[in-house]
């Protein structure tokens, strides 16, 4: 990968990780400032349920910046863009689709038959 690709990858997880960084804080912010007592049952449990689903949200996203952190830690070993399964070049295209790919498309492939056959 030559210089140009690298900091072309860690431009778009940069700005991908700022971005969900926002999210993040936009959700923590909106919990807040709804985090009202209704004093209809209902209402409660459907804001319950609704918070929930952000938790699970954040959760997420939170795990996708952790991966986003590590892959630009590869990428500034040298490290970026090489399969973890086999070790070849994942290549430019797969990266460009998902910049977090740690492995080429036959081992991912492989990998979801194999989860499939588990039954996952
Ligand atoms: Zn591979």
């Amino acid at each position: 990968m030559s210089d140009r690709q690298v900091e072309h990858f860690a431009q778009i997880l940069n700005d991908w990780k700022s971005q969900l960084m926002v999210e993040v804080d936009r959700t923590v912010n909106h919990m807040q400032d709804e985090a009202a007592n209704f004093p209809d049952p209902a209402d409660r449990a459907s804001q319950e349920e609704e918070f929930s689903l952000e938790l699970r949200t954040r959760d997420r996203e939170r795990k996708l910046i952790k991966k986003i952190e590590k892959t630009l830690g590869r990428l500034e070993e040298g490290d970026y863009g090489f399969c973890d399964g086999c070790g070849v070049e994942i290549g430019i295209r797969r990266l460009e689709a998902r910049p977090t790919a740690t492995l080429c498309i036959d081992c991912k492939t492989l990998a979801e038959i194999k989860e499939k056959q588990l039954g996952h």
